[in-house]
């Protein structure tokens, strides 16, 4: 896998000109998670499935170039607590189609964005901006990871996660739970505050109706807390598993959109 941001000038273009090149733009929030996870989850979370992804697509012909993040998306769910930032969706979209505009400018025209973050206007405006692209011609860009299409999400995120949860209700997982806290522990447990893990009341008590159809946000759902689920059921191999599956998983329906 390449770094577009490490590589030099020449490099991207015998790249962009093998005819084989396929860019994976991660795309993620700034939004609070929980007292115990950093706000950068959601993009970090989108970097472990690209480079977990990779060498699936590597194995097929490919060239993975990964494209630096994109690390703000519109996160109004959790606003009400320090340090979630938003944007506009028209923002998020503008910015999308100006970033895949230039990666087709050079050549790059198949392109992936990896979504880490659900919130639906969110992943409304990057498939706004995959959409227009595909009208203009730009490129072939397709979204994965969190989308508005229940059967890629699932196959992204939900395939083969079967028997993984350590939960004693797993349906309750959800937003800085289990999934998100193990996959910390696994990539980047330096930047949790492990030593309260143990510590924290799971919240499995929530109006999961007014999650799903948006109506409350984190902070009325959570009393505060920021969290969904369980996260001291969470631990380091769960988080190494989840990032192999959905590394897989996500492989495989790049594959399926390009074949
Ligand atoms: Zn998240």
């Amino acid at each position: 896998m390449y770094h577009l941001s490490k590589l030099r000038f020449p490099e991207v273009e015998s790249l962009a000109r093998s005819g084989r090149s396929l860019v994976i733009l991660p795309v993620g929030a700034v939004e609070e998670h929980g007292p115990h996870l950093p706000l950068g989850l959601d993009t970090f979370a989108a970097e472990a499935y690209a480079e977990a992804a990779a060498p699936h697509l590597e194995d097929s012909g490919y060239s993975v170039v990964l494209a630096p993040a994109v690390s703000y998306g519109v996160a109004r769910q959790a606003s009400d607590f320090p340090g979630t930032l938003t944007l506009e969706p028209a923002t998020l979209r503008a910015l999308i189609v100006d970033i895949a505009r230039s990666l087709a400018r050079t050549g790059f025209t198949r392109q992936v964005i990896l979504n880490g973050h659900g919130e639906s206007p969110h992943v409304r405006a990057l498939e706004e901006a995959a959409r227009a692209l595909a009208e203009e011609e730009t490129a072939r860009t397709i979204c994965v990871g969190f989308t508005s299409d229940p059967a890629i999400t699932k196959a992204c995120i939900r395939e083969g996660m079967q028997g993984l949860s350590r939960s004693p209700r797993p349906d309750r997982e959800g937003h800085a739970g289990e999934w998100e806290t193990s996959l910390a522990l696994y990539c980047f447990p330096n930047l949790l505050d492990t030593q309260g893990l143990q510590e924290i009341e799971p919240n499995f008590d929530y109006d999961i109706d007014a999650l799903r159809a948006e109506k409350k946000n984190y902070w009325t759902l959570t009393a505060g807390r920021g969290y969904f689920g369980s996260p001291a059921a969470a631990s380091a191999e769960t988080g190494k598993a989840l990032v192999s599956i959905r590394g897989r998983n996500i492989a495989q329906v790049i594959l399926n959109a390009f074949r």
